[in-house]
């Protein structure tokens, strides 16, 4: 069964902060997650990531880790939340210093707070002659948003998306923001987490991107997975190698699930194939009764 049960304290081990990069549309999410995407591979690790899978690890050059939830926009963010996942602790949001505090970018900070998700400011654009960090920082002040420059305690940093200046000290504040959390989990049980996106792929199948937030996930396992379940034929990283565990905080692509599960959707290891395929079939059929009442009124 699903019952989730709370960890001993003896039990729990620190793990890696999963973080979610927002912010107006052309301000530099998709240029700033391709950058640390490329420059962050892992050291004496042949070949970069050469898929893209939803989410991504990378490992600075201290050996830390963090988790990156590559879906830029709070549309994602938004969806996942919707239904019930809470997959983020550390928003960074990024705003472009040669243009203004836009309403995307309030609505992605709401979002935040709404969710009590720590943001870290990427003041971004820096090489522009035109870009005036200070100009931003002053609009996040008249919010009520202290940045450190200006006394107060949310963390920002000046950054360049394009020529990478000031991005390693930008993951560096994620870092120390994320040891004041103190995130930890068990990563001795079933492995429970979320999805993160899922297709069919021609060659292989359904491919799900999955976060795993608790215990190990092991080839072999019995995946319940929203209306799908399966049993876990193989799991591939962001670089396309193949591995056999995978522990909290770490995404991964599966293969073997029986469809596709949506963004945001819950995934359990179960013990029991059976009952996975049980409640997998069950969950569907009443999504199908829903539609055929919602198609009647
Ligand atoms: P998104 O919509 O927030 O994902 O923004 P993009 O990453 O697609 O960036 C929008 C545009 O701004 C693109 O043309 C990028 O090349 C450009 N851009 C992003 N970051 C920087 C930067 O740090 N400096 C400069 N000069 N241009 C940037």
């Amino acid at each position: 069964s699903i019952v989730e049960e709370e960890d001993a304290p003896e039990d729990l081990e620190p793990r890696a902060p999963i973080v979610t990069v927002m912010g107006h549309v052309d301000h530099g999410k998709t240029s700033l997650l391709d950058y640390i995407r490329e420059e962050n591979v892992i050291a004496g690790e042949s070949g970069g990531i050469t898929q893209h899978i939803g989410a991504y690890g990378v490992t600075l050059d201290n050996g830390q880790k963090i988790s990156f939830l590559d879906t830029p926009g709070h549309e994602a963010f938004t969806a996942m939340r919707a239904r019930g996942a809470q997959v983020t602790d550390i928003a960074i949001i990024v705003i472009a210093a040669d243009d203004d505090i836009m309403p995307q970018t309030k609505e992605a900070i709401s979002h935040a707070q709404a969710a009590g998700v720590p943001i870290v400011f990427a003041i971004n654009k820096v090489d522009k002659p035109t870009a005036n960090p200070d100009k931003i920082k002053e609009g996040l002040a008249q919010m009520n948003l202290l940045v450190e420059d200006w006394g107060g305690k949310i963390q920002s940093h000046d950054i360049s998306a394009k020529t990478g200046q000031g991005v390693q000290e930008l993951l560096e504040k994620v870092l120390l923001e994320a040891e004041l959390l103190e995130l930890t989990a068990n990563p001795n049980k079933l492995a429970s987490g979320t999805v993160v996106e899922a297709f069919l792929d021609k060659g292989k199948g359904y491919v799900s991107t999955i976060l795993v937030q608790a215990g190990t996930l092991n080839i072999g396992d019995y995946v319940l997975a929203g209306t799908t379940s399966g049993k876990v034929k193989a799991m591939q990283d962001e670089r396309g190698k193949n591995v056999k565990k995978v522990g909290p905080s770490q995404p991964i692509s599966i293969l073997g699930l029986d469809g596709a599960p949506q963004a945001g959707d819950k995934f359990h290891v179960l013990e029991d194939e059976r009952e996975a395929k049980q409640i997998a079939a069950r969950r569907s059929q009443l999504q199908r009764e829903q539609s055929v009442r919602t198609q009647r009124h």
